[in-house]
């Protein structure tokens, strides 16, 4: 194994390890790939594993449709992250979780677009639901290249969420900073009635921020 290869599978396990503390994925549901374009080889955390428990043997290495490296079976949701990344070249990491607030818009087949947080019109504006796909199948990723044109992390109804970043880091900051914004909405509601940024505002927002849309895409 070179480096480079050794080094793609430790940063996709620190990851794995660390969504999986936080409660966002665990041994049945996310996976998390890095594709080494250069080499066309996407590394992929492989079905059925508790994240933490992961080393470096066990990530699979997928050229081409076929699993080439790795102890363990790709994940079945391999198409899913193939999909994303060809629809966003300017990308390299895909996290696809089953995040429970993400996940809960998914479970109604409802778009999210709220207008009560400056993070989320920073970063999101607005995330899509996308049809549901049956999981394990090229069904999976129906729609997938056209939303993720526009969109960093989209939802997928009745199953999850799936985000893309330049870098694992980026991608995993996306999906912490979406989920964190869902569960306070959620506990606002019980607060009492949320006040919206007004909309002048509201298109206005970010316009001389720093953190406006962190891939630079929109
Ligand atoms: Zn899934």
């Amino acid at each position: 194994m070179n480096d480079a290869s050794n080094s793609l599978k430790k940063e996709i396990i620190q990851y794995a390890r660390l969504l999986e503390g936080k409660g966002l994925v665990n041994s049945l549901e996310g996976n998390l790939s890095i594709l080494d374009r250069t080499a066309g080889e996407l590394y992929i955390t492989p079905s059925g594993t508790r994240k933490t428990f992961l080393t470096e043997d066990m990530i699979a290495v997928m050229k081409d449709g076929s699993q080439i490296g790795g102890t363990l079976k790709r994940s079945s949701e391999y198409l899913l992250h193939e999909a994303a990344l060809r629809a966003r070249p300017d990308c390299n990491a895909v996290v696809h979780a089953h995040a429970p607030y993400l996940t809960a818009y998914a479970y109604c087949n409802k778009s999210i677009a709220i207008r009560c947080s400056t993070t989320f019109g920073l970063i999101f504006g607005d995330i899509p639901c996308l049809p549901y796909g049956e999981p394990g199948t090229t069904h999976i990723a129906d729609g997938i290249e056209d939303a993720m044109k526009e969109h960093e992390l989209v939802l997928l109804a009745n199953h999850g969420c799936v985000c893309v970043g330049k870098t694992m880091e980026n991608a995993v900051s996306i999906l912490e900073a979406a989920e964190e914004v869902l569960k306070i909405y959620m506990m606002a509601k019980t607060v009492g009635e949320i006040s919206d940024i007004p909309t002048e505002q509201w298109e206005q927002l970010g316009n001389n921020h720093p953190g406006r849309k962190q891939t630079g895409h929109k």
